[in-house]
């Protein structure tokens, strides 16, 4: 390789990628007057997926951090140009969104409650109504219409170079026809970047290279579970009728999106079989380049939109366009620290909403690489939310093209994926298959969510109303309240921490006391600096100088990157991922000790087996350690079995049930009843934006000892602060009505809040939602107690009960220890 005199020897920050993501980190790093930022492009900037986008920029989305990213990008555009001086092509003409059946509608009509909720305004109109706005189009088949008014469009090119020249101007280097060919390693670290003009020594690596992502990731050592899809749509010649200020337009019903261009239209849309690219690799010299177009795949989208705008049927065809792009797993963009590295930044896989997406993700990645902590929680994005099939390919490939295919489909309440399952099995898998488990998956985990009484039944019937698993998960529900359960929980992330420096790793990076006698379990959060939960999970003590902690499936690599990065320097403790060694079998309701009882030898009772302890017992010839928790609300263990004992064990549990009335039972019928206790669950009701104290566990912190931990001084400021956020509890008994999570609050007629979780409580006979009030001048007791609460389901505000306990009234307990 032949170095060019003038290229950068050193840069604080390297970004690679040269398309909209890449621009704007560059452009929000120098903004935060961080200018020692040089950016690598192989070819020239926008010369990626950027070029060819269509440029709708809509905002809402399921989460209201990403809506809010989302925003950002709107009120970004609209400025950008006075700033930078060159153009974005921003247009706010409002984005209207059509239903052609009453599901649909029903969707719709959610879409627009939980878009309340996140603060953004969303008209439901008549079809007559959206005519108005959209008038060349057929509406006989409408039931109705939602309108976006800060929804539009931009220029993606254009708001790429203003961006790259507002970034160039406040100091950034931008290199083109530069290509990134590898990297130099210190362990775990990136010391410097090769590329064709020469080598870069750099602090942090941002890789924003789109779908060239996936390989750059492989050459730093770090997986971005992305893979390139064909994405088409065509550009007509102007159309009579359609009038510059035409707003875009989404038609899931008919798989198409539209946008106003030229006087004419831009036509796009999502196939149920969609067509992936470069399977063996991306071809070298892939810039500025579009694909053979597939007529024949697109022929069935045209046939859709023509039906919607007639005017179709004739205009002229100015360009059609085939351009691929990098689509993910679940459909979401990949943002964030790499958990494999400790300098390596990820913003990548923007699911053709990369336009949107681009000047609110630039912003949070940019305060992501310049202060090492997003500005918010960005689960949804987070480049931890993937684990260890993710590193497969093919099966990133598989998943990802199903939900390409989903992308307009309805978005049914409890929907689960089709493809690459079974996948990840526990050692029950095939005996609770037999027995009638429905499952669902996480993370490649096959989990049982409810039994059928017929196996062949064992399936989901998706709606919006009341779905056909209702009543037995009902049942499952009863018998934990009423006898006992058993729940396979095999897929719970578990590590091992360990080492002479193990208690001191866990005091600092727990909030809660974990220094406890030998068999001691101890449920805590790992907060922030800012106090924030990070993790919530039980940790127990197995020895002087070791621990077994226990989270949630979904939070595998999370958790284990917040711990690995937390354990300070010079503190001898290590973390080992132990979630394939042990399989969980959870028996749960007021017999499970007489369950036990039938199995085991030693003393259970209260007094020899608190809560919050371990014991191992032996159980079917295993050793089994089991922990006396719950998060169920009744008594309970869960069993962590080596896997190789795990049927046996299961199996004996069965046999001893019998008499005891034990049922299968699954995950379904455990957010029921932790609804009930008003368990919180993190990733929902508590994570990085809450913290204890907002969320109601102020009581699992420990400030009495005195010991340090990560975000303790937050916590003690926050005491001597209004809380500005609290999560509550609310009821609302009427059975038809639905609640899902994401449905409006109101106090006294003003928008509060939107529900966090929700669901049925089979025993309070009731909807159980939890959520947080927010008042800038604060929320206690006082407060929510003054105020009459409404929420909003499917755009229709209906009453509702605060509750002041847990719907399941603990009055409601027998004395069971
Ligand atoms: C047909 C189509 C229509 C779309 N319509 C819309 C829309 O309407 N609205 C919307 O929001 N989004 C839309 N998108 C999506 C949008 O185009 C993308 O999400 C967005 O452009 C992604 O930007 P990026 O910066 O991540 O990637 P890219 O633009 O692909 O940029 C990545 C850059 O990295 C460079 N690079 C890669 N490897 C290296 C290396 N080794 N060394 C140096 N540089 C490297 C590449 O050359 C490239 O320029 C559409 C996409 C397609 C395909």
């Amino acid at each position: 390789m032949n170095a060019k005199p003038d290229f950068p020897r050193q840069a604080r920050i390297v970004i690679v990628g040269g398309g909209i993501i890449g621009c704007s980190t560059a452009w929000h790093l120098a903004k935060m007057g961080c200018n020692d930022v040089v950016l690598l492009e192989k070819h020239k900037l926008t010369s990626g997926s950027t070029f060819h986008a269509a440029g709708l920029v809509g905002q809402l989305r399921t989460n209201a951090n990403i809506t809010q990213l989302l925003g950002y990008s709107v009120e970004l555009y609209k400025t950008l140009e006075q700033e930078t001086g060159l153009a974005t092509g921003w247009k706010m003409n409002g984005g209207l969104r059509l239903a052609c059946n009453e599901e649909r509608w029903t969707e719709v009509k959610r879409q627009a409650t939980m878009a309340h909720s996140f603060g953004l305004e969303m008209h439901l109109l008549t079809p007559q109504e959206a005519l108005d706005l959209w008038p060349v189009m057929a509406i006989d088949d409408l039931v109705g219409a939602a309108f976006l008014p800060t929804d539009g469009q931009a220029n993606p090119s254009d708001i790429t170079q203003s961006l790259a020249s507002g970034a160039r101007k406040a100091g950034v280097q931008i290199c083109e026809d530069t290509q990134v060919t590898g990297f130099d390693f210190d362990g775990d670290t990136i010391r410097a970047v090769n590329t064709t003009n020469g080598t870069i020594q750099c602090e942090r690596l941002v890789i924003c290279g789109g779908q060239w992502s996936r390989q750059l990731g492989q050459l730093a050592g770090v997986n971005i579970p992305l893979v390139s899809v064909q994405h088409q749509y065509l550009v007509t010649e102007q159309i009579p009728g359609v009038p510059s200020d035409l707003p875009t337009l989404r038609d899931p019903d008919r798989l198409t999106y539209f946008k106003e261009e030229v006087g004419g239209l831009v036509m796009g849309g999502y196939e149920p079989n969609p067509l992936p690219w470069a399977q063996q690799g991306i071809p070298q010299g892939f810039n500025f380049t579009l694909l053979d177009n597939e007529l024949d795949h697109f022929e069935p989208l045209m046939e859709q939109a023509i039906a919607r705008v007639p005017a179709l049927a004739d205009a002229g065809i100015k360009q059609m366009l085939n351009g691929p792009e990098s689509f993910t797993p679940d459909g979401n963009f990949i943002l964030g620290a790499a958990p494999e590295r400790n300098n390596v930044f990820v913003g990548a896989g923007f699911n053709a909403f990369g336009i949107a997406s681009g000047g609110g993700a630039g912003m949070a990645l940019a305060e992501w690489v310049q202060n090492g902590e997003p500005p918010f929680d960005l689960w949804p994005v987070d480049i931890r939310r993937f684990g260890k099939p993710h590193a497969d390919v093919n099966w990133v490939r598989s998943r990802t093209l199903e939900a390409y295919s989903k992308h307009y489909t309805m978005a049914w309440p409890y929907e689960e994926h089709k493809s690459c399952r079974p996948c990840r099995r526990s050692p029950l898998y095939e005996s609770l298959r037999s027995q009638g488990a429905c499952f669902g998956e996480k993370l490649g985990w096959e989990r049982p969510n409810w039994f059928a009484a017929d196996p062949d039944s064992a399936f989901d019937e998706y709606s919006f109303g009341r779905q056909n698993w209702f009543d037995a998960v009902g049942e499952e529900h009863l018998a934990v309240r009423e006898a006992v359960a058993i729940f396979d929980q095999s897929s719970f992330a578990k590590y091992r921490v360990f080492g002479p420096g193990a208690v001191a790793a866990l005091s600092w990076i727990c909030a809660n006391n974990i220094d406890v006698a030998i068999g001691g379990v101890v449920y805590t959060q790992m907060l922030n600096r800012h106090g924030g939960i990070e993790s919530d999970l039980t940790v127990t003590r197995i020895d002087e100088d070791e621990f077994y902690l226990v989270t949630g499936t979904g939070f595998a690599t999370h958790d284990f990157d917040w711990i690995r990065r937390n354990i300070q320097p010079g503190c001898d403790a290590r973390i080992e991922d132990v979630t394939s060694a042990w399989a969980v079998l959870s028996v749960m309701g007021p017999n499970s000790r007489a369950l036990l009882l039938s199995l085991v030898q030693q003393d259970i009772s209260h007094a020899a087996f608190a809560f919050a302890t371990m014991q191992e017992l032996a159980i079917a010839g295993g050793m089994v350690r089991a922990l006396r928790v719950s998060y169920v609300g009744e008594l309970g263990w869960e069993l962590h079995v080596p896997v190789e004992f795990a049927l046996s064990v299961y199996e004996a549990l069965l046999l001893a049930g019998r008499e005891l009335g034990i049922v299968n039972a699954g995950y379904r019928a455990i957010e029921s009843l932790r609804l009930e206790k008003g368990y919180r669950a993190w990733g929902a009701d508590i994570g990085p934006d809450y913290n204890p104290l907002e969320a109601g566990l102020g009581w699992a912190v420990d400030l009495q000892s005195g010991k340090s931990f990560i975000g303790r001084d937050a916590i003690l400021a926050q005491k001597e602060q209004p809380l500005l956020k609290s999560l509550a509890c609310f009821t609302l008994a009427d059975r038809n009505v639905v609640l899902l999570g994401r449905e409006t609050i109101y106090r006294n007629g003003e928008r509060v809040g939107w529900l966090s979780s929700a669901g049925w409580g089979y025993t309070a006979n009731t909807n159980i939602g939890l959520g947080y009030v927010r008042n800038d001048a604060g929320v206690d007791s006082d407060y929510l107690q003054a105020g009459t609460f409404e929420l909003e389901v499917a755009s229709e505000r209906m009453p509702c009960e605060l509750q002041h306990q847990a719907a399941y009234d603990p009055k409601m307990l027998k004395l069971r220890c």
